[in-house]
Order: structure tokens, then sequence, then C-alpha cells
């Protein structure tokens, strides 16, 4: 597809969150149209060029590329708990992932308030299985000890994402964790000029894919592939179109084994359309925006031309 393509069928709205994520509670995102349907482009606002021009590519893909193997009709999903304390609103929100047997909460918000998330959400979902994410914020030291707090209160936890930031110190924590808890790596291949050059071995046991941020369904294939470890699939605050091509990705993995951070749309007070949960469980579906959620959350004006400048900044540097 071309840019004018883009440009033309380009339509930004703001979409007002439930609670309070990555610190925004409103989320921008950027959809067009090509001869294959819908893509989003909502790379975060603070991204730069270079990063931004991977999400363009995942977009364009979504909306005019080729069609995927389609391995699972329906994707097992996690509930996405943010880094609130407040009892009600996980409640809320947990109430949103009906039959969600994992749920994924942010920590590193200090142990103290981490423990405090965590014996709520054990307490709601006592069965459920529970993985964590630091986004890297802790040192290897603060990852030990954390980590020691958390598993001896709360139980067992299906992994760890992202417990420290560099290469070398996620290394360091598996060599002090010798297996006893699996580590996601996020940040280590998403935040990553090429990700096919991070040398992952001994570092991580499980690679996050994230279809947007890393370019889109192939070349998340092909990362897989190169790394040869097990994946996790999850969303990167798409809308529900957004969402579509990330769902595209599971149903492409045969070996998808843990349950993807793909109901992020629960987060959302309003989305462009809806990924239905049933059974913890969404099935494959095209969705069209709603056009009313369209015209309703449109951003003003000078928004919508910022993100047509922003196309035109990526677009060289996604070709
Ligand atoms: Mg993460």
């Amino acid at each position: 597809m071309d840019l004018s393509q883009v440009l033309d069928s380009l339509r930004v709205v703001q979409l007002p969150m439930r609670t309070k994520f990555r610190g925004i509670t409103t989320r921008e995102v950027a959809i067009f149209h090509g001869e294959s349907g819908w893509g989003e482009f909502s790379p975060f606002l603070e991204y730069g060029a270079e990063e931004s021009a991977k999400w363009l590519r995942s977009g364009i893909e979504a909306a005019s590329g080729p069609k995927f193997p389609v391995h699972h009709d329906s994707i097992k999903i996690n509930g996405t708990i943010p880094a609130t304390d407040d009892r009600e609103e996980i409640a809320a929100l947990i109430a949103t992932y009906p039959g969600a047997e994992v749920f994924k909460v942010k920590v590193g918000t200090g142990i103290d308030s981490d423990l405090s998330r965590l014996r709520v959400v054990r307490d709601l979902v006592p069965k459920a299985k529970l993985r964590i994410d630091v986004n890297g914020s802790w040192s290897v030291a603060e990852a030990e000890g954390n980590l020691k707090a958390i598993l001896d209160e709360i139980g067992p936890l299906q992994y760890v994402e992202q417990p420290v930031a560099s290469l070398d110190s996620l290394r360091e924590l598996k060599r002090i964790l010798k297996g006893e808890l699996l580590i996601v790596g996020d940040e280590v291949i998403r935040k990553t000029e090429d990700p096919l050059k991070v040398n992952l071995e001994d570092a991580v046991d499980i690679l996050m894919l994230k279809v947007a941020p890393l370019g889109g369904i192939k070349k998340s294939i092909d990362i897989a592939r190169h790394h040869k470890l097990p994946v996790v699939v999850s969303s990167a605050l798409e809308s529900a179109i957004g969402i579509s091509h990330g769902l595209r990705l599971a149903a492409a993995l045969p070996n998808l084994e843990y349950a993807s951070g793909l109901a992020t749309g629960s987060l959302f007070k309003t989305d462009l359309a809806t990924h239905e949960i049933n059974n913890g469980e969404i099935r494959l579906g095209e969705v069209e925006p709603n056009f009313d959620s369209l015209e309703r959350f449109a951003a003003p004006k000078e928004r919508l031309e910022w993100w047509r400048e922003r196309v035109k900044g990526c677009w060289e540097v996604a070709a």
C-alpha cells in the first residue's frame, strides 16, 4: 500500500481508559484502511520514528498483507491487572475477564504495594495462575529479595516478566533462580534495534511477542524461530483493531502453550470494537471499527494532523 492510502483513510481516536495504565488515562490510536482491512498505528506518543516505524509496518501488514496460517480458532487469554491498589477496582476489572484462568499483575511499585495487590488478586481468584510483570524496574538484588518475598507469601508464579532490565542482569538473575521461576524477556527484545541480533542464551526462558512493537506477524514469527524459545503473545495496549492482528499472530503459532495478554480491551471504557471473552478465550474473527465510536472519540483536528505527520516521518524508515 502507498503512503497516500494510509493518510487518506487515517482516523485518530482518543479512547478513555477504565483505569490508569502506563500512566495514561486516554489512549490515542490511529487506524487506517487497506485492501485486506484495517490496520492500527499506535506507538506511544513519546516513541521516536525508528521505534514507531515497526508499529507502522505491523499496521500495514494488517491492512494490506498476506493471510497467515490459522492453527487455533480461539485464543486463551490472561486477565491484565494494572498497578492499582484499589480492591474494588481490581475486583471490577477481574469481572471483565470471564473464565480467565491466568492473571498478569503489574508490579514494581514498591514491594509492600506489590504484595498487597497480589494478595487481593490471589484472594479474588484463588485458583488462577499468576504471572507478574516488572517492566525491568528491579536491580538483581531487589529482584532476588522481592521474588523471594512474593513466592513465600503469594505462592508459586507462572513466571516473572522482565524482572531486571539488561541482558547481563537477566543472566545473573537466571543463574540465581536456578530454574525455580521462569523468566520472560519483553523489553530486552522489543526495545532493541534488531531482535535477531540479541543473544538470549542463559538470559530468559520465554520470549514475549508483541506484534506491533516487533513489526508484524511475519517478523514476530522470524524472531520466535530464531531464538527457539517458548513464546507468550501480548498486546501493546492497542484498540480492538490492533488486537485483531495480535490474535492473528497467536493463531499463527502452532505451539501456543501460554495464555495470551490480548484481553487488554478490558482496560478501555470504550473500544473501537469488541473481542468478546468467553470461558477465558477470545474467538478469532474479523472486527470492524464501530462508526459511532470513531465519531464520538475522534481526536481534534490538530491531533489528526500530528499523526499524519508522524506517519510521514516513519514511512521512509518503515520502507
Ligand atoms: Mg511487559
